[in-house]
């Protein structure tokens, strides 16, 4: 059963001893981040009865209430939150500090609450290296990487791929402007000759030469049902690994092209989960079972379709 989300002025202070933890975004209804985080914490609770008394709710904050709401959240009993659109880069001046890996992202996704206030972490490049592993069998830094889009997700992506010593990225983007601009905030923290860029319209004949080739789509191209492929497919090897962070509808036309082309593929479900177990491990500091968060994923899915 799908959770509600809730409302800022609708919440009540928890009680001693009970731990709030929340997604935040607009609009928020669609997030299955809850059912993720509640089964993971109900399996937890079995060998550790602290997490009895933990809950993770979605709540629906505006750009313009996220400011107010910090501090709210936290004053009730909140004592992480993950973030969504719109907030992932406009939280930024609202943190007592952000890592490095977020730094990196321009991005931030998780926050935890401290003595000072909140600090920022990134999860969704470890997400997405592990995502590609479990589902394509590759490691990052094994691979050629191309990346199609230019928003906080490509983002993320690349600082992640070049986090983990990926000699080159290659992004691709419709639009160049977002794309420079992405290249020139990305080369203000790592080398710029690392970052290659193309527009997603003509695919670099070079492209065709590299070897152990994974292609990320970190577009919303695709995200509806009769959406194209970005990204034409034709003249890469069968043994090109296509990953898309899309997971709902869970095969884009990307990824139905690549399974004709026999292509290995796999799509943003398990970024998901692995974004969400990383995250609750952050705040618990305990291991998290992402078998259940991807079991209950799977679930989710099937009753939203
Ligand atoms: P964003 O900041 O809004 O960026 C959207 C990107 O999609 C831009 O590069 C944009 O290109 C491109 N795009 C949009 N419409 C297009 C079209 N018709 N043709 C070609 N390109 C198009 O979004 P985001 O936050 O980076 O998210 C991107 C995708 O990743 C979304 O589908 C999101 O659901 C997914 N995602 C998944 C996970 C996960 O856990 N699985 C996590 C984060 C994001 P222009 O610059 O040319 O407009």
């Amino acid at each position: 059963m799908p959770e509600r989300s809730l409302e800022i002025g609708e919440m009540h202070a928890f009680a001693e001893g009970q731990v709030g933890l929340a997604v935040l975004g607009c609009p928020i209804a669609h997030s299955i981040s809850p059912q993720l985080h509640n089964a993971s914490l109900k399996k937890m609770g079995e060998s550790n009865p602290r997490y009895a008394h933990w809950r993770y709710d979605k709540i629906e904050v505006s750009a313009s209430q996220l400011a107010e709401a910090l501090p709210r959240l936290a004053e009730l009993g909140y004592r992480g939150i993950n973030l969504t659109i719109p907030h992932k880069v406009e939280v930024l001046p609202l943190l007592t500090s952000v890592d490095e890996e977020a730094l990196a992202m321009g991005a931030v996704n998780t926050l935890v609450w401290g003595e000072n206030g909140w600090s920022g972490r990134n999860t969704d490049g470890y997400g997405l290296e592990q995502g590609v592993h479990e589902d394509l069998g590759v490691r990052l830094e094994d691979s050629s990487i191309l990346i199609l889009g230019a928003g906080g997700a490509a983002r993320a992506a690349t600082a992640q791929c070049l986090l983990r010593g990926c000699e080159t990225v290659w992004l691709g983007n419709r639009s160049l402007d977002r794309l420079a601009g992405v290249t020139e905030a990305l080369g203000n923290v790592f080398e710029s000759h690392r970052i290659r860029t193309f527009a997603l319209s003509e695919l670099p004949p070079e492209i065709e030469d590299l070897e152990d080739l994974l292609v990320i789509n970190a577009t919303s191209l695709g995200l509806r049902e009769k959406d194209p492929s970005p990204l034409s497919l034709a003249g890469l090897s069968s043994d090109t690994k296509v990953y898309d962070m899309i997971y709902n509808p869970p095969e884009t036309t990307l990824l139905a092209e690549a399974r004709k082309e026999g292509m290995t593929c796999g799509n943003g479900l398990s970024m998901l989960v692995h974004q969400a177990a990383r995250a609750l491990e952050i705040w618990t500091g305990d291991r998290v079972p992402s078998e259940v968060m991807l079991r209950e994923a799977k679930l989710a899915m099937e009753v939203a379709r």
